[in-house]
């Protein structure tokens, strides 16, 4: 990567990710890129990501940190140690205010809670999919029902007090009571903030592979109905539905994940991350030990808003016409007035004075909506 202008031309708040690409082993359903951990090659890719660190743009100050993956919390506690110090070494740390790292309840332990609450880190993001054992196996997870328990407990007493935690519902031949099981279940775990996601069948998966042999059939009637549920009783129970597949309490909400949905800067480090910076991005190849830009485009300032006006709208709050244009120069109108009627004409949009926002038939076929705005 090569040094970015200085951060005043870049608008608050900005993020840093980090990509980590290990994993135990790789789950059915999971397209990230991640390869199996090795201490070797897990021990190259730091070394390269420090001295990617100090390639960032002067005077960069994130307001929030990400380290996703693969599985962070994969690597040893030494590495993991060498990573913290890479990070306070070379970012000036001074503003964070959400520094998150995601975290497989099958490979999280007390002492790396403790390390990673040393560090800085005040939010895990705890990858629970399901609490039932079978349909844990059937992804393909590492981990038990217990061992989510566990990890939420370490984050707790190591200091970690926002939690969220990832479910999977939509699984083929699951019924919905054990859905019903899997919210109880994570709800009485009092995380801080919920992501429920439909099971997509990614190109690559071994899910692909078992969908193209005709065994992984998604029935598109359930996974709505479990949608409809879940919004339904997470709404019911206080919790905010803010984004098509995320729930927090009061103030929780991701601020890392809004800075995509909103069309915010980021610089993301580490094979496949992809950085959105100084109205330019690019993304990195998934390759490993080393890694270099894929791609990189400035899309024409038109195109720009339409992305963002579109990512923009997953927030359950939609756009606000002043929000809009302060955050992409053009009134929503103007850019995509005879599309977004016709969305509201099918009742797919909703249009107040000065705000439009997803119907809520709309949440989980957004993507058709989205279609027509870009
Ligand atoms: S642990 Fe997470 S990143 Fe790794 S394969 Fe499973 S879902 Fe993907």
């Amino acid at each position: 990567m090569t040094s970015g202008p200085p951060r005043l031309s870049v608008p608050r708040p900005y993020g840093l990710y980090l990509h980590v690409p290990f994993c135990v082993r790789k789950c059915g359903y999971c397209a990230f890129f991640s390869e199996p951990y090795q201490e070797a090659t897990a021990a190259a890719w730091l070394q390269r990501m420090e001295q990617d660190l100090r390639t960032l743009p002067v005077g960069f100050q994130p307001d929030t940190v990400f380290w996703g993956g693969g599985t962070p919390t994969v690597l040893e506690t030494e590495l993991l140690q060498r990573l913290l110090e890479a990070l306070h070494a070379h970012v000036d740390l001074s503003r964070v205010t959400e520094w998150t790292v995601e975290a497989n309840p099958g490979t999280l332990t007390e002492e790396k809670a403790g390390l990673l609450r040393q560090g800085g880190v005040n939010r895990l993001s705890i990858g629970a999919q399901s609490f039932c054992s079978a349909t844990l196996h059937r992804l393909g997870r590492i981990h038990t029902n217990v061992q989510i328990r566990e990890a939420v407990e370490w984050a707790r007493s190591a200091g970690i007090h926002n939690i969220s935690l990832d479910l999977i519902y939509g699984v083929p031949g699951v019924p919905l009571e054990e859905v019903q099981a899997d919210v109880a279940a994570a709800q009485s775990l009092e995380p801080s903030h919920l992501s429920c996601y439909a099971l997509e069948v990614e190109e690559g998966t071994p899910f692909a592979e078992a969908h193209r042999m005709g065994g992984l059939e998604l029935v598109e009637d359930d996974q709505r109905r479990q949608y409809e549920w879940i919004r339904h009783t997470l709404g019911e129970a206080g919790w905010t539905h803010y984004e098509i597949s995320n729930f927090a309490r009061s103030g929780r909400e991701c601020r890392h994940n809004l800075l995509y949905w909103m069309g915010g800067a980021y610089i993301g480090l580490g094979p496949s991350a992809h950085s959105h910076w100084n109205g330019a991005r690019w993304g990195l190849t998934a390759t490993l030990p080393v890694w270099s830009r894929a791609f990189e485009e400035t899309l024409p300032p038109e195109a720009k808003a339409c992305e963002t006006l579109v990512m923009g709208l997953r927030r359950l709050q939609g756009w606000g016409r002043e929000e809009f244009r302060s955050a992409s120069g053009f009134d929503y109108d103007a850019l995509r007035g005879p599309e977004i009627d016709a969305l509201v004409h099918d009742g797919l949009l909703l249009r107040g004075p000065d705000r439009i926002r997803l119907a809520p038939n709309a949440l989980f076929v957004s993507n058709a909506a989205f279609s027509e705005l870009v």
